[in-house]
C-alpha cells in the first residue's frame, strides 16, 4: 500500500509528464523512467496514466505492438473518461500505424462513445480534433469535417490553437469534395488566422492547400508560388511528412506548365524516399508523372518501369484503401448495431423508469391515502374525545349550580329518587333536611346582590365537608338548599342539621366586605312507612322548615304529626281568608 505522500507525488509527476509529452517529448519520456520502477506501489488509476503515457511514448518511438500492449492493459485500470479517451485514441493510432484498420475503427469506437462523458470542455474539444485527425489519417474523409466542426463549435475565441487546427481542417474537406474554389478562399483565411495567431507550421500547411487548390483550378502559375513559399516554410520546420507532399505536387504543377525538368526533379525526390506505406500515395503519383515524362523523351523503357510501379503503388493504394473501407464499414455496422441497441436499452430503460415512476406514485398514492385515513381517524378520535369531553362537560354544567357548584335542584332530586329507591329497596332508612337562609332579601337590599352570591357560594363550600360521601347537597332555590341522607333517621338528620345551622351562623362574613351574620332555618323529616317516593318527604322537610321560620328562624324543627295539623288548620284558615274576599 503506497503513503499518501507518494501516492500525491506520483500524481505530481503524472501531471508533469502530461504536460511535457506535448511541449518536449525527450523529458517526459525521461521523466517516465524515473518512476517506472515504483510502478507496483502505485494506484491502480496512476498505473493506468503511467500506461497511457508509456504507450504514447512508445508510438512516437514506432513500437506500435508494445505500445498497444500497454494501452489495452491501462483500459482495465482506469475509470477517469479523459484518461481512457486518450488511452482509445492513441491505441486507434497504433493500429493505423500497422494498418490494422478493423482494431483503429474499434478503438476510435470506444474513444468515440466517451467524448459526450466528457464533462471538461477543453478535453471534450481536443478529443473531437483528436477523432478528426484519426478519421483524416484514415482517410474517412466524410468524418472529418464533421467532428472538426464539433471541436470548432466548443472552442472560444482563446482556444486560438484549436480553432486554428479545426479550421485546417475544414478547408482539407473542400479540397476532398473537390470544390476548390471553396477550399481556396478556406485555406486564404486559415493562412491568415493561423500565422497571425503565432501558429507557423499550420499556416504553411493552409499555404499549401492553397497551392494544391489552385493546381485543381488549372491555375499552376499562382499554384507554384505558394507550393515553394510552403516548402521553404516546412524545411525550417524539417517536417518531412509535409516536404514530401510539396514535392509531388510541385512535380505535377510543374509537367502541367510543361516544365519537364523541374517535373522530374521533383518526382525523383518522391522516388527516393523509403517504401514506407505512408509514401505509397507520394509514389503512385511520381511513378505516374515519371512516366508521362520519359514517353513525352520518347524513353519508351523507362516510362514502362514507371509504369509497373505506377500501377503496383495503385494496386497497393487499391489493396489499403479497400482494406479501410471494408474496416469502415464494418466498424458503421458495429456502430449501427451498437447505436441499436442503445436505443433499445434506452427505451427498456424509459419503460422501466415510467414503470419505476409508476409504482412510485402508486406507493405515494397508497401512503397518502393510508396517512389521511390514519390523519382522519386520529382526528376523528380526537374529535370523539373532545365531544365526549365536551359532553360530560357540558353534562356535568347542566347538573351542576353554576354559582354554588353543588347540584343543581334537577340532578339533585334525579339522584335522590334513585338513592331513596336503593336504599328502601334494602330496607334503609332516608332523611330529608330543607334549609332556607333567613331574610336574605335583607342581606341583597343592604350589601348588594354580589353580596348575596358570596353569602350562597360560602354557604355551600362551608357545608360541603359535613356531607358525607353517598349524601346529596343541592340547591334547589334561590337560597333554598336540600341535604338528602340515605341509610339515615330522622335523628341523624337532626344531628346534621344542628351542625350545618351551627356552622352558617359560625360564617365570618368581613371578606365579604361587610360584618353581618348569616343564619338559615332547617326542615327535616325522615321515612315514613307509607312513602313511595321522596316527595312526601320533601314536603314534610317544607313544612317544618316552614316552621322553623314561624319559630323566630336559625333553628332546626323536625317534622311531626302536629306540624302536619298545624299546616291543615293554616290551609283552612287561607281557605276561608280567600272565599271571604271573593
Ligand atoms: P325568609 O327568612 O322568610 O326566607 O326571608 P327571605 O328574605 O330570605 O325570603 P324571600 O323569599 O323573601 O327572599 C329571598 C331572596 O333571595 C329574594 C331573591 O332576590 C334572593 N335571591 C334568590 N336567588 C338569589 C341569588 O342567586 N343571588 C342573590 N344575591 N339573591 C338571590
Ligand atoms: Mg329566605
Ligand atoms: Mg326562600
Amino acid at each position: 500500500m503506497p503513503s499518501i505522500a507518494a501516492s500525491t507525488n506520483y500524481d505530481e509527476t503524472l501531471t508533469k509528464i502530461e504536460k511535457l509529452q506535448h511541449s518536449d517529448l525527450p523529458a517526459a519520456i525521461n521523466l517516465l523512467k524515473t518512476i517506472e520502477s515504483e510502478f507496483d506501489t502505485m494506484s491502480r488509476s496512476q498505473q493506468g496514466q503511467f500506461l497511457v503515457f508509456k504507450g504514447a511514448a512508445s508510438i512516437y518511438a514506432g513500437q506500435y505492438q508494445a505500445a498497444i500492449d500497454m494501452l489495452s492493459r491501462s483500459e482495465t485500470l482506469l475509470k477517469d473518461s479523459d484518461m481512457l479517451f486518450s488511452a482509445y485514441s492513441y491505441e486507434a493510432t497504433a493500429h493505423i500505424a500497422l494498418r490494422d484498420f478493423n482494431d483503429a475503427f474499434n478503438a476510435m469506437g470506444k474513444s468515440l462513445g466517451l467524448i459526450e462523458r466528457i464533462d471538461d470542455i477543453n478535453l471534450k474539444r481536443a478529443s473531437y480534433l483528436r477523432l478528426a485527425s484519426l478519421y483524416s489519417a484514415m482517410g474517412i474523409i466524410e468524418e472529418v469535417p464533421t467532428y472538426a466542426a464539433k471541436a470548432y463549435a466548443l472552442a472560444s475565441p482563446n482556444d486560438v490553437k484549436d480553432i486554428c487546427v479545426s479550421k485546417l481542417y475544414l478547408s482539407v474537406h473542400q479540397l476532398e469534395i473537390k470544390s476548390y474554389f471553396q477550399a481556396f478562399e478556406e485555406f486564404k483565411s486559415t493562412r491568415s488566422y493561423c500565422e497571425s495567431n503565432g501558429y507557423p507550421l499550420i499556416a504553411y500547411i493552409a499555404l499549401k492547400g492553397m497551392g494544391e487548390s489552385k493546381l485543381r483550378l488549372n491555375e499552376p502559375h499562382s499554384a507554384v508560388s505558394y507550393l515553394l513559399d510552403s516548402l521553404k516554410g516546412y524545411e525550417s520546420f524539417n517536417f518531412q511528412l509535409e516536404i514530401n507532399s510539396a514535392h509531388e505536387l510541385l512535380s505535377e504543377t510543374y509537367l502541367m506548365l510543361q516544365d519537364f525538368a523541374k517535373a522530374e526533379l521533383h518526382a525523383q525526390y518522391i522516388m527516393k524516399l523509403s517504401d514506407d506505406s505512408s509514401n505509397t500515395m507520394l509514389k503512385h503519383g511520381a511513378s505516374r508523372m515519371l512516366a508521362k515524362l520519359n514517353a513525352q523523351n520518347k524513353q519508351f523503357e523507362q516510362a514502362y518501369e514507371y509504369s509497373r510501379k505506377e500501377q503496383q503503388y495503385n494496386q497497393l493504394i487499391f489493396d489499403e484503401s479497400k482494406m479501410k473501407t471494408l474496416a469502415y464499414q464494418a466498424a458503421q455496422f458495429n456502430a449501427n448495431e451498437q447505436s441499436r441497441e442503445i436505443y433499445l436499452l434506452n427505451k427498456e430503460r424509459e419503460l422501466y423508469v415510467s414503470q419505476q415512476t409508476v409504482k412510485e406514485r402508486e406507493y405515494t398514492n397508497m401512503l397518502m391515502f393510508i396517512t389521511i385515513l390514519l390523519g382522519g381517524l386520529f382526528f376523528l378520535g380526537i374529535l370523539l374525545a373532545v365531544g365526549h369531553a365536551q359532553k360530560r362537560k357540558f353534562m356535568r354544567m347542566a347538573r351542576m349550580d353554576a354559582l354554588t357548584g353543588i347540584l343543581n335542584r334537577g340532578a339533585g332530586q334525579e339522584l335522590g329518587e334513585n338513592l331513596f329507591v336503593q336504599a328502601t329497596a334494602r330496607g334503609g332508612d332516608f332523611c330529608v333536611i330543607l334549609f332556607d337562609l333567613d331574610l336574605f332579601k335583607h342581606i341583597n337590599d343592604s350589601y348588594g346582590h354580589g353580596t348575596g352570591d358570596w353569602v350562597l357560594k360560602k354557604v355551600a363550600d362551608s357545608l360541603k365537608s359535613y356531607i358525607r360521601n353517598g349524601d346529596v347537597f343541592a340547591r334547589i332555590g334561590g337560597e333554598e338548599f336540600a341535604i338528602l341522607l340515605p341509610y339515615a333517621n330522622e335523628e341523624k338528620g337532626m344531628e346534621v342539621a344542628e351542625l350545618c345551622r351551627a356552622r352558617i351562623e359560625a360564617i365570618e362574613t368581613q371578606h365579604s366586605g361587610h360584618k353581618f351574620v348569616i343564619t338559615a332555618s332547617f326542615g327535616v323529616s325522615g321515612l315514613m312507612a307509607d312513602d313511595l317516593s321522596l316527595d312526601p318527604l320533601f314536603h314534610r322537610a317544607d313544612m317544618a322548615l316552614y316552621a322553623a321560620k314561624s319559630l323566630g328562624r336559625n333553628t332546626v324543627v323536625r317534622y311531626s304529626e302536629a306540624l302536619k295539623c298545624d299546616q291543615q288548620a293554616t290551609d283552612l284558615r287561607r281557605y276561608i281568608a280567600s272565599t271571604s274576599i271573593s
